[in-house]
């Protein structure tokens, strides 16, 4: 199963492989016990739709509590070199939430912003997922992020209109 997200219904989209929803899926605080996880999306670029194909998990460096996820910033940077060898690009972050239906922190977007502004890279927007307890895709939120704002991203029903169309088609 892939999951489809656009800004605007028919535009770009951006689609999440059955690995990263597993990945997703994997972390997700379901305990009290359970501390904040996140890690770097990586993606190949088909047309104008960006396929996620890793969300890489979290490291021993990484800093996580229940409600806080600071990644080691020099692991980060090793990785994003070792996947582009491999053609993976880097698009973006994720990281869980101990909440049904994730939001984000206003340090969550500011972070981004702040980061999208101060990277060396050639993307038009950053990706930022964050996982909330509940099961894909109510329990994701999915925003792009410029150096200006987040824009919360939709799921992209016209696809799976064009779903429903084949299968009950055929
Ligand atoms: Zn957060």
């Amino acid at each position: 199963m892939t999951i489809r997200y656009t800004v605007s219904p028919g535009g770009p989209a951006l689609v999440f492989s059955a690995a990263v929803l597993a990945t997703f899926d994997r972390y997700r605080q379901l305990s009290l016990q359970e501390k904040e996880a996140g890690g770097q999306l990586f993606a190949q670029f088909d047309g104008a739709d960006t396929i996620i194909l890793e969300a890489s998990p979290p490291k021993w460096l990484d800093r996580r509590s229940r409600n806080g996820f600071v990644p080691n910033r020099w692991i980060q940077q090793r990785e994003i070199r070792e996947r582009y060898a491999r053609r993976l690009h880097f698009v973006g972050d994720w990281h869980t939430h101990p909440e049904p239906i994730p939001r984000p922190s206003r340090e969550d977007i500011d972070g981004m912003i702040d980061c999208f502004g101060r990277s060396l890279h050639d993307l038009h927007a950053f990706v930022m997922v964050i996982a909330g307890t509940m099961p894909a895709p109510e329990g994701l939120y999915v925003a792009v992020v410029d150096r200006r704002s987040a824009k919360q991203m939709r799921l992209d029903q016209a696809n799976q209109c064009r779903i429903m169309a084949t299968s009950g088609a055929s």
